[in-house]
């Protein structure tokens, strides 16, 4: 059994992406590759991802915490896995039965990991982050001396790379960028041994190569979005494609309204077709009068409330369209430009980013691996 509303997920575009970025980085003499597969995958599912960039060259596999770690263990991933967040409320039991690569990025992770090592008779491999100016996770920059120390110090704990995340890479107006470089620089130069250097998100990658270092970490880029207001010359393809059917089709007589709210009518004659899907989802309201939709190979507007299982087009002037017909909410229908409806498409008309339209591809939605 299987809904009408599914996410279709071209690994064979994923892995075409994850080399062409690899090409763009110069080939195998180019700098490694961490494969950002947090949050799902970007919603587009962790397991099947992360083994596909596995088996695309992917140095290490990145996480966002020591539970999406174990997910990735279970569906068989073997190379590295580092794990982005805090942990000094996490239980760390996973790190060592999982073989997670932490991130220490505070005093007390550092203590907590350090013990937990300890305890195990073991030495833990980790990357050390360093705070350039996000100002949110990391060893302050201009503290490295004060704190560097006792984490340096630590019997059970081994270092083996340092990295930072910029704030502001895909705003080529901010020089927080450079500021975020050369801090990180002279960071780097006030440890006493040679370490892995990382920094680059996909929008980093693509905006300085200078900030390449040793190893990239690209997440969105990998799943063939460009990180806006950025262009890219890499060929990526787009990964995810949403498609759904139509439902019911209902004419309308002028003035008469649809939806919660009754906020869409029309003065003339109308036809609405109903999709089956909805905030629940992860459609944004805000697709309501913003957002469109492809059918029988035309652009329609999404009127009416998106509610939480269903949504309604208009389809006044389709006569033909009719229950069973493909709509596809993010993908092609066709070849000509205006049949495609891309995430950063989508992202724009409702004023997000396309990281949460991939992100909030609900649960409900089954993704069918090509
Ligand atoms: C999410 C994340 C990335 C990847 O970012 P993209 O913009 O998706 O390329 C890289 N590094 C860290 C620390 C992250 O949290």
């Amino acid at each position: 059994m299987i809904r009408s509303t599914v996410a279709r997920v071209d690994l064979a575009a994923l892995q075409s992406n994850f080399r062409a970025i690899q090409d763009f980085l110069g080939g195998p003499n180019g700098p490694a590759i961490i494969a950002v597969v947090k949050a799902n995958a970007y919603g587009h599912g962790a397991e099947r991802v992360a083994l596909a960039l596995e088996q695309a060259g992917a140095t290490m596999l990145a996480c966002a915490d020591i539970e999406e770690g174990i997910v990735l263990r279970r569906a068989g991933v073997t190379r590295p896995i580092l794990v982005f967040g805090a942990l000094s409320v996490s239980d760390l039991d996973g790190l060592f039965e999982f073989s997670l690569t932490p991130t220490i990025s505070t005093p007390s992770a550092a203590r907590a990991v350090q013990a937990a090592a300890a305890t195990r008779k073991t030495v833990c491999h980790y990357h050390l982050k360093i705070d350039t100016g996000m100002n949110r996770l990391g060893f302050r920059h201009d503290n490295l001396r004060r704190t560097l120390p006792e984490l340096l110090a630590s019997p059970n704990l081994q270092l083996d790379a340092v990295y930072t995340h910029f704030a502001t890479a895909d705003s080529p107006e901010s020089d927080l960028f450079d500021t975020q470089r050369t801090r990180f620089e002279a960071a780097l130069a006030t440890l006493d041994r040679p370490v892995l250097r990382h920094a680059a998100n996909s929008a980093a990658t693509l905006r300085d190569s200078r900030v390449w270092y040793d190893v990239v970490r690209p997440g969105l880029m990998m799943y063939g979005i460009v990180p806006p207001p950025l262009a890219s010359t890499i060929p990526l393809k787009p990964v995810m494609s949403l498609t759904s059917r139509v439902v019911g089709v209902k004419g309308l007589r002028p003035g008469e309204t649809v939806g919660y709210g009754g906020r869409f009518s029309s003065e003339a004659p109308a036809s609405v077709a109903v999709v089956p899907a909805g905030y629940a989802d992860g459609l944004d309201l805000r697709l309501e009068g913003r957002g469109h939709v492809l059918v029988r190979g035309r652009r329609v507007p999404i009127v009416g409330a998106v509610s939480m299982d269903m949504m309604t087009i208009d389809v006044t002037g389709l006569d033909d369209v009719q229950p069973g017909d493909e709509v596809v909410i993010i993908g092609s229908q066709g070849r000509e430009p205006w049949q495609q409806i891309d995430v950063r498409e989508m992202a724009a008309a409702i004023g997000t980013i396309p990281y949460e339209i991939v992100c909030r591809i609900g649960s409900r939605i089954e993704r069918q691996y090509t």
